[in-house]
């Protein structure tokens, strides 16, 4: 691979094709946030913007989220968004000095005084963590540099050890993977965000540190049907309840950086193969997420092994793969975009990569719209069909055809613009937002084979598979499937 990457020229008003399926999830900062920066990161190729709100303030993020709105207007696409909320990220206080040096088998008090600390002690400001904790507890603090071990305890102070780490500055993160959190996922920050994203309309609102099912239903309590739920798997507990936690989602993120922590590293490969594994089985989209191409933050192309890690987390069949502070505070971010759409066209083009979807199939579930949805793909293939076309209202019958993994593109048109957004993050759907309820199936056929070809999916005589339920517009009821010929002689449909 050479190592570089061309920055795209945008072509103001182009329609937006992709050729691969496996989508980009961007995370947008102040490397990215200009409308000059989210237009080259879309024309790179990225497909879901994601707002971190553990950084910057709602008036930056309200403000990004009007330039992706003016950004789709521009190029009539689709742009899925997703609000991140920080959840309950827990940190230690400050020192008198900044910092303090560690070495293995000091001893360091935790208490809730919130005093400047010193090598002897210093504040943690969270009693219900100091409660929960018992001797023989682990504590890691910045990302895992640093392991406190619990040696006693008082009524509102722990006595640790340390276990390794050289040195602990103010306000360094924790984490705490041994015990269940007595706490929710939304903090009073994170409420107050919800209330904020949900006003200004996303698709898409990420839970961190979720641990438990109630968690999921105390935050679909607030959100409703305003937008979907995607949880970031990062805590053990919730890799316990994972089925459960999958089956009560809308999307999963497999957020690499905590879970890594929290977990053994070595056991992040294993647990990414089988969480997009399970996702992809219960017809959930799934990210892969964190340090895909993190040397690209000051580097303009990548290692070797960050290539490796991108094209396996393809080969393992994701949904999509996502950049964090690459895009978000990187040197290169329209480089790092340009080099993972690279890297997933190559991985997806290896004959290998279809016979390994292939044989991880899920099997169809007993409904009329799952065995539409297997035969829309066996007949994709048997008649060489260049794109599956699902008409969807709620997204329901494109995430089965997704699920499916299909090698041609899904054309997903909904008459609901925040489905098609929220259909961007989904593997092969190539999503449209086309306004009007359609009334009759001779012209949802028409409608199929316009988009097509408007969308360059489609040329005359391509032939194309259509899903559709009737009657129209009722979410569930896909029991149709058409083989429609693009500008036959008879008008847009071969009768
Ligand atoms: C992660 O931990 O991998 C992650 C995506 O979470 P965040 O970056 O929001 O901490």
């Amino acid at each position: 691979m050479t190592e570089t990457v061309d920055v795209p020229v945008v072509y103001k008003g182009e329609r937006i094709r992709r050729t691969r399926k496996t989508k980009i999830v961007a995370t947008i900062g102040p490397a990215t946030a200009s409308m000059d920066q989210l237009r080259k990161l879309f024309v790179a190729g990225a497909d879901v913007l994601r707002l971190n709100f553990s950084h910057g303030t709602q008036a930056d993020h309200g403000q990004v989220l009007s330039r992706i709105r003016a950004l789709e207007g521009e190029f009539d696409r689709p742009i899925g968004v997703i609000a991140d909320l920080q959840g309950p990220k827990l940190r230690v206080g400050t020192f008198a000095e900044g910092a303090i040096d560690l070495t293995p088998g000091m001893r360091l008090r935790l208490d809730l005084d919130p005093a400047p600390g010193d090598t002897s002690r210093v504040c943690l400001p969270h009693p219900e963590i100091i409660e929960a904790l018992e001797p023989g507890n682990s504590l890691l603090l910045d990302d895992g540099k640093v392991r406190l071990k619990v040696v006693d305890k008082g009524s509102d102070c722990l006595v640790t050890e340390v276990v390794f780490g050289s040195r602990l500055s103010n306000n360094k993160g924790f984490n705490v993977p041994d015990i269940v959190l007595p706490l929710s996922p939304l903090t009073e920050k994170d409420h107050a965000d919800l209330q904020f994203a949900l006003e200004q309309g996303v698709e898409w609102v990420a839970l961190s540190f979720v641990q438990r099912v109630e968690d999921v239903e105390e935050a679909r309590a607030i959100i409703g049907n305003r937008a979907a739920i995607m949880l970031k798997l990062e805590k053990p507990a919730a890799i316990e309840h994972l089925d459960e936690l999958i089956e009560r989602s809308d999307a999963i993120m497999v957020a690499r950086g905590d879970l890594g922590v929290e977990m053994s590293v070595e056991d992040v490969p294993s647990l990414q193969k089988s969480i997009v594994q399970k996702s992809r089985m219960a017809g959930r989209p799934v990210i892969v997420a964190t340090q895909m191409l993190e040397s690209m933050i000051t580097a303009p192309a990548p290692t070797r092994a960050e290539v490796s890690d991108v094209a396996t987390a393809v080969y393992d069949g994701t949904d999509a793969v996502m950049l964090s502070a690459e895009t978000a505070a990187g040197a290169y971010p329209i480089e790092a975009v340009g080099f993972m759409d690279r890297i997933v066209r190559r991985s997806e083009a290896d004959p290998a990569y279809r016979r390994i979807l292939e044989g991880q199939r899920p099997s169809p579930d007993g409904t009329a719209a799952d065995a539409i949805t297997r035969a829309a793909h066996e007949t994709a293939r048997t008649i060489a069909a260049v794109a599956i076309v699902t008409y969807t209202s709620s997204g329901a019958t494109t995430l089965r055809a997704a699920r499916e993994r299909p090698g041609v593109p899904i054309l997903a048109v909904s008459s609901h613009g925040p489905i098609a957004r929220r259909l961007a993050l989904s593997y092969g759907a190539h999503a449209v937002f086309a306004p009007g309820e359609i009334d009759s199936f001779r012209a949802m056929v028409a409608k199929a084979a316009e988009i097509a070809q408007e969308h360059g999916l489609a040329e005359e005589n391509d032939r194309l598979v259509i899903t559709a339920g009737v009657p129209f517009g009722q979410s569930g009821s896909t029991n149709i499937l058409r083989i429609v010929e693009v500008g036959s002689e008879t008008g847009w449909v071969t009768e």
